[in-house]
C-alpha cells in the first residue's frame, strides 16, 4: 500500500463513519456521537497524513511503517493533531473550530465511560449532540474546502454529508420553537436574528460591526460567527461569508478568497485619497494572527483580516521590513513580523 493508498482509505472511512454518525442518531444517539468525533479525527489525521504518514502516530521519533500498518501504534490526539497542522503544515485551526471539536471529543469521552440509560429519551441531550454536531461540520466543512488541493477526489463525499447534514438539523426545531420569545424580543430591538451556518434556523442575532461585518451568537446551537456580506465578485449575487475567507459561492459555485474579500471590503476611494496624504492607517497590511500578507482592511475605527476575520483596532509598521501589521510590533527590529524574520533572522543568514 502507497502513502496515496493510506490517505485514501482513512478518508474514505471518516466518511463512512460520519455517514453512520449522522444515520443512526434517531436510533442510537450513544453511537452517533462516537462515529461522528471519529470522523472528524479521522479527516483532520488525513491532512497531517499529506505531509507525512508517522505524523499521525504519536511519537514520530519511533514511527514503524510495519507496525504502523499493521494498526500497532498509539494514535495522536486531538491536540496534538492541532498544534501538528501549525507547526508543521503551518495552518491554523481556528480557537471556535477546535473548541467545536474538543466538545465533541469531551461528550464522548463522557458517553464512553458512564452509562447513560435514559440516552434514548432524554430530548434535553439528543438536542446538544445535534448542536455539537452541527458546530463541528460547520468548521470541518470548512477545513475540508480551504483544504480543496488534497481532499478534491471526495467532492461527492463532502457534498452528501453537507446534505445529510440539513436533514439532520430538523431535531433542532423543537428547540427552534421554544425561542419564538426570545427571537421576537431581539428582532424589535433591532437584531433581526438571521439564518445561522451552523444550523440553518434563523436564530443568529446579529450585532453590527458596520454595514458590511456583523458577529453573530445563534440561540439553537450556541455556534458564533463573524458574517460579512458583499456580492459574488464572479456572478455578481448577494452572498454571505462566514468565519473565514474561504468558502464558495452558493449561486455560481465558485472558489471565494480573501482576496476576493479584501477587494470587496476596502474603500478604494478613502484608501487612494489617505494614501496620497501619507496616512498611514490605509496602507495595506498582513494579519499578526493568521499571518495572512495583505489580508488586512481598514473599517472605520477597526481593522479586519479578510482571511481569518480576526478584528483589531489598529496596525504598526515592522521596525525591521516596514510592512503593516496587526498585532505586537514592539520586538519586531530584533524578532521580525509575520512577514519577515528581523534583524535576529538577518544576522543568521550571514
Ligand atoms: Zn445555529
Ligand atoms: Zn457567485
Ligand atoms: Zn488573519
Ligand atoms: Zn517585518
Amino acid at each position: 500500500m502507497t502513502h496515496h493508498h493510506i490517505f485514501d482509505s482513512l478518508t474514505r472511512n471518516a466518511f463512512d463513519f460520519l455517514e453512520r454518525g449522522i444515520e443512526e442518531f434517531d436510533k442510537a444517539p450513544k453511537y452517533s456521537v462516537i462515529h461522528f468525533c471519529a470522523a472528524v479525527e479521522m479527516l483532520l489525521k488525513a491532512r497531517l497524513m499529506k505531509e507525512h504518514w508517522s505524523l499521525i502516530v504519536s511519537r514520530p521519533e519511533q514511527a514503524n511503517l510495519a507496525k504502523f500498518m499493521a494498526g500497532d501504534f498509539i494514535s495522536v490526539t486531538l491536540e496534538e493533531i492541532r498544534a501538528r497542522i501549525r507547526d508543521i503544515a503551518g495552518e491554523d485551526i481556528s480557537d471556535d473550530a477546535y473548541g467545536s471539536f474538543r466538545a465533541l471529543a469531551n461528550h464522548r469521552n463522557k458517553l464512553v465511560h458512564f452509562f447513560h440509560p435514559e440516552m434514548d429519551s432524554d430530548e434535553k441531550a439528543k438536542e446538544q449532540i445535534v448542536a455539537e454536531h452541527c458546530r463541528s461540520w460547520f468548521h470541518l466543512h470548512r477545513l475540508l474546502i480551504r483544504w480543496d488541493r488534497y481532499f478534491h477526489d471526495f467532492g461527492g463525499e463532502i457534498a452528501r454529508a453537507d446534505r445529510a447534514m440539513k436533514g439532520h438539523r430538523k431535531y433542532l426545531s423543537a428547540k427552534f420553537k421554544a425561542l419564538k420569545t426570545e427571537l421576537e424580543v431581539a428582532r424589535k430591538a433591532g437584531n433581526t436574528p438571521k439564518a445561522c451556518s451552523a444550523c440553518g434556523f434563523k436564530a443568529a442575532v446579529p450585532n453590527n460591526l458596520d454595514d458590511q461585518i456583523a458577529s453573530l451568537r445563534c440561540l439553537v446551537c450556541d455556534h458564533t460567527e463573524i458574517q460579512v456580506e458583499l456580492e459574488c465578485p464572479h456572478c455578481g449575487e448577494p452572498i454571505v461569508i462566514a468565519n473565514v475567507g474561504y468558502s464558495t459561492c452558493e449561486h455560481c459555485e465558485e472558489g471565494i478568497e480573501p482576496e476576493h474579500l479584501v477587494d470587496a471590503l476596502t474603500d478604494h476611494v478613502a484608501a487612494h485619497i489617505g494614501i496620497k496624504d501619507g496616512d498611514d492607517g490605509w496602507e495595506p497590511a498582513n494579519c499578526g494572527a493568521c499571518e495572512g500578507y495583505h489580508t488586512v482592511v481598514r473599517r472605520g475605527d477597526h481593522y479586519f483580516c479578510a482571511s481569518c476575520f480576526d478584528i483589531s483596532d489598529h496596525i504598526e509598521q515592522c521596525q525591521w521590513c516596514n510592512e503593516f501589521n496587526t498585532g505586537d510590533m514592539e520586538h519586531s527590529f530584533w524578532a521580525g513580523c509575520s512577514h519577515c524574520d528581523g534583524k535576529a533572522g538577518w544576522e543568521k543568514d550571514d
